[in-house]
């Protein structure tokens, strides 16, 4: 990114704050814009950036534009603006996760104005997060994969370019059907070790480092344990995705029944009033002797 370049961002949430923090620290980021405005200016005290009034005010002040906003109408609503107020010739990095249908669709609008975009969506939690070590799925031209680089290389280890505009948010929806998956498989695991008797702290240092290993148990299996759940990632969020990954699954001719399930499950947690708890959450439908009630 070349010294003039002016990058603003806009949702502060669990993943945009250590997202656009980042981007502060590299000296890109001049406008931070977040629904809930004390949070833009919380971000803006401590990292000395402007925190915006609205979109419009921070897409008149910058070329490049990183949203890590909720769903599917926060990345239609805000693109929107950045439509009628940026610079043509101006560049907006999607890394919400939404349909690849809403990619498209926001790409041509921004095109009628001269905008590029980029849809961007980022894998490793929280933690990746906070980090600057996500795996980074793009779609979009060669030429804005190329220029998006320059500023994703500061948030994320692996930057893929997977192909046109809605590539990226296709290519992050195989890794939601996995992690949908993988939840379940945790959590069924961690209910089967309890019900054994064994002692489970040592069996997910045990299990996690051989090939039953993964990122979720290694990262979130302790506190499950422990009834706790803390964020990371809200089941509302995943639910929200695999809605998505449902219509393409369906679209496509394709089963995902594991998905279905989890979908399912996680319908219950937010009919049950757990919809902001982490993901991990699932455990309370299946931890042994629990109802999903919890006390926790
Ligand atoms: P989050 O904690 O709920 O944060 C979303 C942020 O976006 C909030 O600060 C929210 O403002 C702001 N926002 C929402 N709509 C907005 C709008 N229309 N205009 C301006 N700001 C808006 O969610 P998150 O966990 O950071 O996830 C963000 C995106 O990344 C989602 O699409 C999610 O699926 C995806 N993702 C999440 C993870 C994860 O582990 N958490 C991992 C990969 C991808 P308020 O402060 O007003 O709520």
């Amino acid at each position: 990114m070349s010294q003039t370049t002016r990058a603003g961002f806009v949702g502060l949430g669990a993943m945009g704050e250590h997202m656009a923090a980042h981007l502060a620290s590299a000296g890109q980021l001049v406008s931070v814009y977040n629904r809930t405005l004390s949070r833009a200016q919380a971000f803006a005290d401590r990292h000395g950036v402007a925190a915006a009034d609205s979109v419009d005010t921070l897409g008149r002040n910058c070329d490049v534009v990183v949203l890590c906003v909720s769903a599917d109408a926060d990345v239609e609503a805000v693109c929107e603006h950045l439509a009628n107020s940026m610079t043509a010739g101006g560049l907006v990095i999607d890394c919400s996760t939404v349909a690849r249908e809403t990619a498209v669709a926001v790409a041509q609008r921004l095109e009628s104005a001269g905008i590029r975009f980029v849809d961007a969506p980022v894998s490793g939690g929280t933690e990746g997060a906070r980090k600057g070590s996500l795996t980074i799925m793009v779609g979009g031209q060669a030429a804005d994969f190329e220029r998006a680089t320059a500023v994703l290389d500061r948030l994320g280890e692996r930057i893929h370019h997977m192909g046109p505009v809605g590539a990226g948010q296709a290519t992050k929806a195989v890794n939601q059907v996995l992690c949908a998956g993988i939840n379940r498989a945790v959590t069924e695991a961690l209910a089967f070790g309890e019900a054994l008797g064994l002692p489970m702290d040592s069996v997910v240092d045990v299990v996690g480092s051989g090939a039953g290993g993964n990122w979720f148990i290694n990262h979130r299996g302790k506190t499950m344990l422990q009834s706790r759940y803390p964020l990371g990632f809200k089941v509302a969020l995943h639910a929200k995705d695999l809605g998505i990954c449902s219509a393409m699954a369906q679209a496509a001719d394709a089963a995902i029944p594991l998905t279905e399930q989890t979908r399912a499950d996680y319908d219950r947690l937010m009919a049950d009033g757990f919809g902001d708890e982490d993901i991990s959450a699932l455990y309370r439908l299946v931890r042994p002797g629990a109802a999903p009630d919890s006390d926790v």
